[in-house]
């Protein structure tokens, strides 16, 4: 079927016991299962932050700045309000936070950095409105120098409030 990759946030032929074709993780029947209710949703950096959380859909307590660092490449998830508390992005991913027992398996998430340029560019900046609970549960699948986005695993609905925020009336 084609669908978007839990591993790799990309769209791409998934087999239940094969390799993504995009990102050679196995995919299983246990991370389409983890997978159903979240989507791969693309944040740039002109969208308005919707007021409800990217993940759980409650109402926003904070914003989360996600800065692709222009010298490495890597990012960092920060919090937009307040400068000193910073959190740092490791390589924790939803998935393994929802499934717990998956852990162990190596997902090739760095390799999608591969589409972004940091020499040519200051810096990418999007932001993503959360609450207090899912704060340190920002996934970023990948991220795509060229319409300078940022895809993040989020709640199946979060898409649709980033729709209906960017067609607010003199919206931000
Ligand atoms: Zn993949
Ligand atoms: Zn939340």
């Amino acid at each position: 079927m084609i669908a978007d990759c839990p591993l790799c946030l990309t769209r791409a032929m998934l087999t239940i016991g094969k390799p993504c074709p995009a990102c050679g993780g196995m995919v299983t029947r246990e991370i389409l299962e983890a997978f159903d209710g979240l989507a791969a949703v693309t944040v740039d950096e002109g969208t308005a932050v919707p007021g409800c959380c990217f993940l759980c859909d409650a109402p926003r307590t904070r914003t989360l700045k996600i800065r692709v660092d222009p010298e490495s490449g890597n990012f960092k998830v920060e919090d937009a309000q307040s400068r000193s508390e910073e959190i740092t992005f490791a390589t924790k991913s939803i998935l393994a936070f929802v499934l717990g027992v998956l852990r162990m398996v190596t997902f090739g998430f760095h390799t999608a950095l591969t589409l972004y340029d940091p020499q040519k560019d200051p810096g990418i900046r999007v932001y993503v409105p959360c609450c207090d609970k899912c704060s340190g549960r920002v996934h970023v699948g990948r991220v795509n120098g060229a319409d300078r986005s940022v895809t993040i695993l989020a709640g199946a609905v979060f898409s649709r409030r980033i729709a209906e925020a960017g067609k607010a009336p003199g919206g931000a």
